[in-house]
C-alpha cells in the first residue's frame, strides 16, 4: 500500500496530529541551540495551517526515561517554533489527559499546540496500548513527519497509528524516503558509499544491503580497524570490536565477489592516548604500532578516497573519518566534506557528526539530501522500510 501524504487529505476543521522530530540539542541556558528539525517540520506545519487545520504536534526530547523532568520540556521548541512561525504557539501541560482535552477544546482552525515531551510517560518507549490511545483519543487525522524517531517502535509512532482511518506521512518524511528511495532504486553509478564512525556493528547490516548495488565501498573512522584486523593488519591500541570480526570477514569475501571496490585507510593519524593536544603522527603505511592508537585517516587515505568521489554521480556518506570532535582529528572528515560538496553527483549524507561536518564547513547548500535521521536513514536502506512506515500502510 502507498503512503499518503498529507495534501491528499482534508484537514479544515480538523485536529490533525503530526508527530514531528522536535528533539533538538539545547545551550547550557536551556535554549534551541540547533533549530535545523525545528526548521524541515514547517512546510508541513504551515500546509496544515493553510488548510485550516489545528495542529498538534508531538514529539520527544531527550531521555527523560518516563517521568517529568524539567530539562526535557519541549518549551524551548514550542517558543522557537513560535518565533519562526511568528505566531504564538502553545505548550500544552502534558500529552494527554483531560488537561490537554480542555486546552484542545479552546483552539480554533489554523492554531497550534505543542504537546509535552511524550517520553515523560513510560508508555510511550514501551509502545503501550492505552497510552496510544489516549494519544490517538486527541486528534481525527494521524501524520507522520518524524523520518528520525521512525525506526523505532514507540506509541507515537506505531502503536497510536491503528485508531485512525486518515494517516500519512508529512512533507519532509517525503523528501526524505524520496532521496533515500532513489539509492536503493535506481542509483546513477558509479555509486560510491562512504561509512565511519564508531562502531562497525551498527553499519555491517548496511554493508551487506548496499553491495549489490555499490561501485566503491570507502570505510573510515574506527570501523576501519575492525576491518583491518580482520584482514590480519596490526591495528595496535585502536577501538575494534573483536566479536565482529568474523562477521567483517563474510563481508570482505562479498565484496571480493562482487568486484565492489573497498577503499580502505591506506595510513592513519596515530596518538599514544586519545585526548584533545595530544601529539600525533602518521603511519607510513596501514599497521598501527602496538602502543599507539588511531585516531583519523592519513594524507595518503584522503587522496585514495578523495579520487574515488571526484568519479562518483551517486554518493551516500555516514560517520566521520575520525575523532572529529577532537581537532585536528577533524581533518580527513573535513577533507571528505570538501570533495563530496565540490563532485556534481547526487549526494545524500546522514548522521549527527557527518551532518556538523558539512554544515560547519558551510558546504550545506551543496548536497542533494541531508537526512534529518542518522539511524533511521540507515535502518531505511538496510531494510528498505521502518516500523512507522509499515504501521501506516
Ligand atoms: P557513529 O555515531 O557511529 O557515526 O560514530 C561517531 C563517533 O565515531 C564519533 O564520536 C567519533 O569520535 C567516533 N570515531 C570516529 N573515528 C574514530 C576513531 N578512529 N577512534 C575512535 N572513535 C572514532
Amino acid at each position: 500500500m502507498e503512503l499518503t501524504t498529507i495534501d491528499r487529505f482534508p484537514l479544515s476543521g480538523k485536529r490533525v496530529f503530526i508527530r514531528v522530530d522536535f528533539n533538538v540539542p539545547l545551550s547550557d541556558t536551556g535554549a534551541v541551540a540547533d533549530d535545523t528539525r525545528i526548521r524541515e517540520a514547517l512546510p508541513t506545519i504551515h500546509y496544515a495551517r493553510q488548510q485550516g487545520a489545528i495542529v498538534l504536534l508531538a514529539s520527544h526530547l531527550g531521555r527523560p526515561k518516563g517521568k517529568v523532568d524539567p530539562a526535557f520540556s519541549l518549551k524551548p521548541a514550542a517558543e522557537r517554533l513560535g518565533e519562526l512561525l511568528e505566531t504564538p504557539v502553545k505548550l500544552a501541560p502534558d500529552c494527554v489527559g483531560p488537561a490537554v482535552q480542555a486546552q484542545l477544546a479552546q483552539l480554533s482552525a489554523g492554531d497550534v499546540l505543542v504537546l509535552e515531551n511524550l517520553r515523560f510517560h513510560a508508555g510511550e518507549e514501551k509502545n503501550d496500548p492505552a497510552f496510544a490511545q489516549a494519544l490517538a483519543a486527541l486528534a481525527d487525522v494521524y501524520i507522520n513527519d518524524a523520518f528520525g524517531s521512525s525506526h523505532r517502535e514507540h506509541a507515537s509512532v506505531v502503536g497510536m497509528v491503528q485508531h485512525f482511518k486518515l494517516k500519512g506521512i508529512g512533507l519532509l518524511m517525503r523528501k526524505e524516503i524520496a532521496a533515500l528511495s532513489r539509492l536503493l532504486a535506481h542509483p546513477e553509478p558509479p555509486f560510491v558509499v562512504i561509512l565511519g564512525g564508531a562502531k562497525v556493528s551498527d553499519k555491517i547490516g548496511l554493508i551487506g544491503s548496499l553491495l549489490p548495488r555499490v561501485q566503491t565501498m570507502i570505510i573510515g573512522g574506527a570501523m576501519a580497524y575492525t576491518v583491518q584486523k580482520a584482514q590480519g593488519v596490526a591495528v595496535g591500541k585502536s577501538r575494534v570490536e573483536a566479536d565482529k570480526v568474523a562477521e567483517v570477514k563474510t563481508v570482505l569475501a562479498e565484496a571480493e565477489q562482487r568486484s565492489v571496490a573497498l577503499l580502505l585507510p591506506k595510513d592513519h593519524i596515530v596518538v599514544s592516548e586519545l585526548k584533545a593536544g595530544a601529539s600525533a603522527s602518521t603511519t607510513p603505511g596501514r599497521d598501527i604500532p602496538d602502543n599507539l592508537l588511531g585516531v583519523d585517516i592519513g594524507p595518503q587515505s584522503i587522496e585514495s578516497f578523495r579520487a574515488a568521489i571526484r568519479s562518483a554521480r551517486t554518493i551516500l556518506w555516514n560517520g566521520p573519518m575520525g575523532v572529529f570532535e577532537i581537532p585536528p582529528f577533524d581533518q580527513g572528515t573535513r577533507a571528505l566534506a570538501e570533495t563530496v560538496a565540490a563532485t556534481a553527483s547526487f549526494s545524500v549524507i546522514g548522521g549527527g557528526d557527518t551532518v556538523s561536518a558539512i554544515t560547519q564547513a558551510g558546504l550545506a547548500d551543496r548536497i542533494s539530501h541531508i537526512s534529518t535521521g542518522g539511524g533511521a536513514s540507515l535502518e531505511f536502506l538496510e531494510a528498505g522500510d521502518l516500523p512507522g512506515l509499515a504501521a501506516l500502510r
